[in-house]
C-alpha cells in the first residue's frame, strides 16, 4: 500500500519544507509576510528563492513559471529555466528572489477589456506568498497575481485577495463590538464539491464540436438516457475507479485535500469534492484540480468534460461552492453559538448575509454567468436564475419568531438578553434537504448552488466576500454609534429580516409557481448571461466595488467587456462549428443515404415495376423535407453570423448572439436530430449520444 501521508503535499513547498530548509529568522520573516499581507524584502526573497530552487531540482524540477489566473478563467503559465550560463561555458541552476516575486509576462494577449490599449502593453505577475508553490510537470510553479503596470489587475486572484481583506476588516469591526479583541483576522473557506463527465477519448474525437465547443451542438436523445436513476452513487466502473485513484493522489502529491469521489445523476457524469479550505487557496485548488483532471484523463484514454452542459436533454455539471466565515482562532461565525451572546452574533452574521444576497442579488448572478451555465440554471437540473436562500424551518422559524416578537418554541428553549432566544442545534438533516435551493444554509455554512463546473469560483468567491462585506460595514456603522448595543443589536436584526425576507424560500425552486412568487416579490429572474451582465455596471455595483477596493471603475468596466466579448466568441465559435459539420459531414450522410434508398427504389422497380416501393418512397419523401429545411436553416444562419459585426456596442452585439444567432443554431440543431433518427447508421459520420454516454466500462 502507499504511503499516503507521506505522499500528501511532496510536490508542494509548504510550511514543513519552509521549516526544513529556512533559516529560522527568514522562515519567521517569510510567515509575518504572510499572516499580514505585506511585500517580502529582497533579502527574504533571495534565500527563500534558492531554497525553492534547490528543492523543486531535487524533485527533477528544470522550469519554474509564475501560474496566474487571467480572466479567460484557466490558468496560464510562461516556463522559464532554472539554467544560467557561466563563464566557462558551463550552467548552473539559478532563481533569484527577483524572479520568485515577480514576473513580466506579456499582458498583451490576455483579454483586459481596454485597460491595455490605453496603457503599458506588459503586465507583471506577484506572488500570492499564502498559496504554497508546488511542483507540476517539472516545472516549479509560483502562484501569482496578474497586473497591468498602473496596477489594474488583469485576473482573477487579485480582486479575489482584495475582497478577503474587504471581509476581513469589516468582520472585525464587527467582532470588536462582541469584545472579541483576540481575534486578528477573519478568514472566509470554501470547499467547491466539482462535478464532470468522462467520454472514451476516441469517441471524443471524432466529435468536432466536442473537440471545439466542449459541447454536443446536434445529437438525438439516446434511448436510454438517465430516468431509471441507477448512475447516482452506483457503483464505479474499473476504468472511471483508476482514473479516480490516479487522480486523487496526485493531487494528494499537490496538496488538494480530495476527499469525495462519486457518481453524479448524468450517466458518465461525476463528482469531486474536496475538503474545504481559505478561499483564495481553494481557488488555486480547484483550478489545479481541473487542470490535473483533463490530464489524468487524458493518460486513461479518456476526456475528462468541464462544460456546463455537455448533453441537451441530460443533466449538466455544475459546482458548488461551500462557504463560511470564520477567525484565525478558528471559529465558525456562521456556526450557531452554544451561548445566547454566540448566538446574537450568530444572528448578525446571517442577517448580513441575508441582507447581502438580497442586495445583490444581480452580482450573485452575474458571478456564474457564461453560455455554457445558460443552458442549465433554470431548466430543472440546476438552481433557477432567480437568487433566493434556503435557511430549513428550523432557523426559519427562529427568524419568524424575531420578526414577530413571539417566542420560537423548542424544549430547550430560553429568553435571551436581546430578546432572542437560544437558537437549537442544527444538524444537517434539518438543514440540507432542499436540493433545489441557489443559496442553502447548511449548518454551519452556505451552499451557493449555481455555478458552472468549468468556472473559477474566484468570481462567485469575490462577490460572496465584498457583499457581505459591505452589509457588515453598515452593521458596523450603525452599531459603533450606538450607547446601547444590546437593543440596537435586537433592532437592527429585527429590522434586516423584516427588510429582506423575500429573498428567503424553502419550497421547491424548480415550480413554475416560484417564478411567479418570485416575481410578486420582486426578486431578479435574469434568465441568461446578456441578460445579467449589464447589472454589473450598475451604480451600486460600481459603488460597493470601489468603496472596497475591489475594482477601479476602469476595471469594471474592463470585466464588463471582456464578460459580453467572452461570451460573443463562444456562441460565434459554436455556430461556426455547426455549420462546419452539417455541410461537411451531415448533407454529405443524408445525401449518400437518399442515394442508397432511391437506388434500391429504382432497382426494384426496373425488376418488376409492382413491387411495393412504399418504404422508400416514404423515406426519401420525408428525408427529402427535412433536407431541404436543413438548408433555409443554414442559410438562416449562416447570415446571422454575417450580421453580427453590424450591431453596435458590445452588449447589443452580445445580445444579438442570444437572441439571433444561438436562436437560430437551435432550429438548424433540431432538424439534424431527426435526420439522426432517420439516416442508416453506417452513413451517419458521428457516435451518437447513447455511444458516447455508455462508452466508458
Ligand atoms: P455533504 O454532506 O454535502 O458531503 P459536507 O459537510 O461534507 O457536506 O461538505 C461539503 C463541502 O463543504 C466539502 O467540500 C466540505 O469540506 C465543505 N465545508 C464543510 N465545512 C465548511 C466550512 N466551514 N466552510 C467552507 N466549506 C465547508
Ligand atoms: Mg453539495
Amino acid at each position: 500500500m502507499k504511503d499516503i501521508p507521506n505522499l500528501f503535499g511532496s510536490m508542494v513547498f509548504n510550511d514543513k519544507v519552509m521549516r526544513q530548509r529556512l533559516p529560522k529568522e527568514i522562515y519567521n520573516s517569510l510567515k509575518r509576510t504572510i499572516a499580514e499581507q505585506k511585500h517580502l524584502n529582497l533579502d527574504v526573497a533571495n534565500t527563500v528563492a534558492n531554497a525553492m530552487k534547490e528543492w523543486a531540482t531535487e524533485k527533477g524540477a528544470t522550469h519554474f513559471t509564475h501560474w496566474f489566473q487571467p480572466m479567460t478563467g484557466i490558468t496560464a503559465e510562461k516556463h522559464d529555466s532554472f539554467i544560467s550560463p557561466t563563464s566557462d561555458d558551463t550552467i548552473i541552476m539559478e532563481f533569484s528572489g527577483k524572479e520568485l516575486v515577480r514576473g513580466e509576462p506579456d499582458a498583451s494577449s490576455f483579454p483586459n477589456g481596454g485597460i491595455r490599449s490605453t496603457f503599458e502593453a506588459r503586465g507583471y505577475t506577484a506572488w500570492d506568498p499564502t498559496s504554497y508553490a508546488f511542483i507540476k510537470d517539472e516545472t516549479l510553479c509560483i502562484p501569482t497575481a496578474f497586473c497591468s503596470y498602473s496596477g489594474e489587475a488583469l485576473d482573477k486572484k487579485a480582486p479575489l485577495l482584495r475582497s478577503m481583506e474587504a471581509i476581513s476588516r469589516e468582520a472585525m469591526r464587527v467582532l470588536k463590538l462582541f469584545g472579541r479583541s483576540d481575534i486578528e483576522r477573519v478568514i472566509t473557506t470554501v470547499g467547491p464539491e466539482q462535478e464532470y463527465f468522462l467520454i472514451d477519448k476516441q469517441l471524443f474525437n471524432k466529435r468536432p464540436d466536442l473537440v471545439y465547443c466542449g459541447r454536443t451542438l446536434f445529437g438525438a436523445r439516446s434511448p436510454k438516457g438517465q430516468e431509471l436513476e441507477d448512475h447516482y452513487f452506483g457503483s464505479i466502473k474499473p476504468r472511471v475507479s483508476a482514473f479516480m485513484k490516479e487522480l486523487d493522489e496526485e493531487l494528494w502529491k499537490l496538496g488538494v485535500h480530495a476527499k469525495t469521489e462519486h457518481n453524479e445523476v448524468a450517466p458518465a457524469q461525476h463528482e469531486l469534492a474536496p475538503i474545504f479550505t481559505t478561499t483564495n487557496i481553494a481557488a488555486d485548488h480547484n483550478q489545479l484540480t481541473m487542470e490535473v483532471m483533463k490530464t489524468i484523463a487524458n493518460k486513461h484514454n479518456l476526456v475528462c468534460m468541464l462544460h456546463e452542459k455537455p448533453f441537451a436533454g441530460v443533466n449538466g455539471s455544475g459546482k458548488h461552492n461551500n462557504w463560511s466565515i470564520s477567525t484565525n482562532t478558528g471559529v465558525n461565525l456562521l456556526e450557531p453559538g452554544k451561548t445566547p451572546y454566540e448566538n446574537a452574533q450568530f444572528l448578525l452574521f446571517l442577517s448580513a448575509v441575508i441582507k447581502a444576497v438580497d442586495d445583490y442579488q444581480d452580482l450573485l448572478r452575474i458571478s456564474v454567468a457564461n453560455a455554457g451555465n445558460d443552458h442549465r440554471l433554470g431548466a430543472n437540473e440546476a438552481p433557477p436564475a432567480i437568487v433566493s436562500m434556503f435557511l430549513g424551518e428550523e432557523l426559519t422559524a427562529v427568524l419568524e419568531s424575531i420578526e414577530n416578537d413571539t417566542s420560537y418554541n423548542q424544549k430547550s428553549q430560553s429568553q435571551m438578553e436581546i430578546g432572542v432566544t437560544v437558537l437549537p442545534h442544527f444538524t444537517k438533516d434539518t438543514t440540507d434537504r432542499n436540493r433545489t435551493s441557489p443559496f442553502a444554509f447548511t449548518g454551519n455554512k452556505f451552499e451557493f448552488r449555481m455555478l458552472g463546473s468549468s468556472s473559477s469560483i474566484s468570481d462567485s468567491n469575490i462577490v460572496l466576500n465584498t457583499i457581505v462585506a459591505e452589509i457588515l460595514s453598515q452593521f458596523a456603522d450603525r452599531l459603533e454609534a450606538t450607547d446601547n448595543f444590546k437593543d440596537e443589536l435586537a433592532s437592527l436584526i429585527k429590522e434586516t429580516i423584516q427588510k429582506h425576507k423575500r429573498i428567503l424560500f424553502n419550497g421547491n425552486n424548480y415550480s413554475n409557481e416560484w417564478v411567479t412568487e418570485a416575481a410578486n416579490r420582486g426578486l431578479l429572474n435574469l434568465k441568461s448571461t446578456v441578460d445579467a451582465l449589464p447589472y454589473f455596471i450598475a451604480d451600486k455595483n460600481i459603488k460597493l466595488f470601489t468603496k472596497h477596493n475591489i475594482y477601479s471603475e476602469k476595471e469594471i468596466h474592463s470585466r464588463y467587456e471582456v464578460m459580453l466579448e467572452g461570451y460573443a466568441k463562444i456562441i460565434h465559435i459554436e455556430a461556426l462549428t455547426l455549420l462546419d459539420i452539417v455541410k461537411r459531414d451531415v448533407i454529405p450522410s443524408v445525401v449518400s443515404y437518399l442515394k442508397d434508398l432511391s437506388k434500391t427504389a429504382y432497382t426494384k422497380k426496373s425488376l418488376n415495376s409492382h413491387l411495393n416501393c412504399e418504404l422508400e418512397e416514404k423515406l426519401i419523401e420525408t428525408i427529402s423535407n427535412l433536407s431541404a429545411c436543413l438548408y433555409t436553416n443554414i442559410e438562416k444562419l449562416d447570415n446571422s453570423i454575417l450580421e453580427a459585426k453590424n450591431q453596435g456596442t458590445t452588449l447589443d452585439i452580445a445580445k444579438y448572439y442570444r437572441e439571433t444567432v444561438f436562436i437560430s443554431m437551435q432550429s438548424l440543431r433540431s432538424v439534424i436530430d431527426e435526420l439522426e433518427t432517420l439516416v442508416g447508421k453506417k452513413y451517419w459520420a458521428f457516435p451518437t449520444y447513447g455511444e458516447l454516454l455508455y462508452s466508458v466500462y
